[in-house]
């Protein structure tokens, strides 16, 4: 039995054909099968969907994606039910499944919807309104009613206008011993990238010109779902850095918006953004924190990619983008940390030049497994190893900036007050890096992006006047 929709639904008038789906208010197919209980079910999903904006529709013809309400009860309604998804995958191609039968497991102990049809986008049991629409809204976004949304399409944020963070992911399957990030956050969860695309979107429509990509691991982006092939505007992406940074990069570019990576491991596939970074496609910038050079303290601290040869890599990613700027950040003093490795540390600082470099003296966390190694380092020591370490870095950044006088560069500008203006190059991420500040800046507003001349620098910062 098909059930009519609930009065008040707005039906479909799209006539788009079912793989181009209707780009205005999304539609959404809508079956209902079975008793009078996944009759009610099929009403809340219905209301949640009218409630959210989408359209509802009777027919597969011309919607975004297929909803249908199953009953497993006897065979003939198994039956009915197999037959109606497959009526669905065939006409539609996009299905949602929910109801009784969803919940059925097949001979070999699986899912029997699943098995039967494995091309359905998701499938749930009985009284699943909200996990329905967190699949819904993982296929086909909801859609967005400025006359009715108390809050903006890109959300609140708490930064200023022309710049954002965008949250690819949620936890971390690495155990870093001197962490305890995982257990508060748990494992890694990569948010969907049809999600992550749309937000990036939103926030570019709405006037943000520097996109801050963050995470706990951001190469890890979409381990956790086996770079699960996702859908953003009609078009298949992979849950992976490489896809996530060229539908970025493609997204930013007509809006003239800087995209930035934190939080990069050493891993090869990183190599693959970097011609993204040489192309000016992807600023060139990894934020890559590194933590220490000895292999025998990484291996204490059970850091990700300690076997790599980080120099080898970082002279790769120079080779392919030569401008690329990376930055780091250290912990001297770790448990059981020699002189002769902290002076390693040191030899591997003066190797790769890092631009930007940010160091902790370790300090125990409660809770963090690193509490338990011998060893400790004394505190007055590890302070001490601290400067030394930050000496050395400030001659190396002091050098590479120096290198910038006399070029010009592109800046963000942050702030104006009154001829001068504080901006940031593509080597500068907010909060954490240095700055530029800019003459002849009265007209300039925040968010623009000009050609700065560079005049002078010290340890930390630019100096320079815009041109033109
Ligand atoms: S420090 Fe290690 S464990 Fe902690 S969030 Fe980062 S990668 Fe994960």
């Amino acid at each position: 039995m098909t059930v009519p929709l609930p009065a008040g639904a707005p039906s479909s008038t799209s006539a788009s054909s079912p793989t181009t789906p209707s780009t205005a208010t999304p539609t959404i197919g809508f079956v209902s099968l079975g008793c009078p209980k996944a009759l009610t079910d099929s009403e809340l999903i219905l209301t949640q969907l009218s409630a959210e904006g989408y359209r509802t529709s009777k027919t597969f013809d011309g919607a975004d994606l297929v909803i249908v309400n199953t009953c497993g009860f006897i065979d003939d309604a198994v039956k009915e039910s197999l037959d109606t998804i497959g009526e669905a995958l065939a006409e539609n191609g996009r299905v949602i499944v929910t109801g009784c039968l969803g919940a059925k497991q097949g001979a070999d102990g699986g899912n029997l919807v699943a098995s039967v049809h494995p091309k359905v986008l998701a499938v749930t049991g009985p009284h699943a309104t909200q996990e329905v629409m967190d699949a819904v809204h993982r296929h086909v976004p909801k859609p967005h009613d400025p006359f009715v949304d108390l809050v903006p399409a890109a959300g609140i944020k708490l930064t200023p206008k022309h710049y954002a963070y965008l949250k690819i992911s949620e936890g971390c399957n690495h155990r870093c011993s001197f962490c305890i990030i995982p257990s508060m956050r748990g494992d890694l969860v990569s948010r969907p990238v049809g999600d992550v695309l749309n937000e990036a979107r939103a926030l570019f429509e709405s006037g943000v010109k520097e996109l801050l990509v963050i995470s706990q691991d951001t190469s890890a982006y979409g381990v956790d779902v086996q770079y699960r092939t996702g859908f953003w505007d009609g078009k298949p992406v992979k849950t992976r850095m490489a896809d996530l940074c060229e539908a970025l990069a493609r997204l930013a570019e007509p809006h003239g918006a800087w995209v930035r990576l934190h939080y990069v491991y050493p891993y090869p596939h990183v190599d693959e953004v970097l011609p993204m970074m040489a192309e000016g496609r992807l600023l060139p910038y990894l934020d890559v924190p590194f933590q220490h050079a000895s292999p025998r303290v990484l291996k204490l601290m059970k850091r990700p990619a300690n076997t790599e040869n980080t120099l080898a890599r970082i002279h790769r990613w120079r080779e392919i983008c030569p401008g690329v700027t990376l930055r780091s950040t250290f912990i001297v003093g770790f448990p059981g940390e020699t002189e002769a490795e902290f002076e390693a540390l040191l030899d591997f600082l003066r190797e790769a030049e890092l631009d930007r470099v940010g160091c902790f003296a370790y300090s125990p966390v409660d809770g963090a497994a690193a509490n338990a190694l011998p060893d400790p380092v004394p505190e007055a020591l590890r302070e001490e190893r601290r400067a030394r370490f930050m000496a050395v870095q400030e001659q190396i950044s002091a050098r590479r900036l120096k290198a910038k006088v006399g070029r010009t560069l592109a800046a963000i500008v942050d702030q104006v007050e009154g001829d001068t203006a504080i901006g940031r190059t593509s080597a500068d991420a907010p909060e954490i890096d240095g700055v530029v500040h800019i003459r002849n800046a009265a007209n300039l507003m925040p968010g623009a992006i000009v050609q700065v001349r560079i005049t002078r620098s010290d340890a930390h910062d630019l100096h320079g006047e815009t041109v033109g």
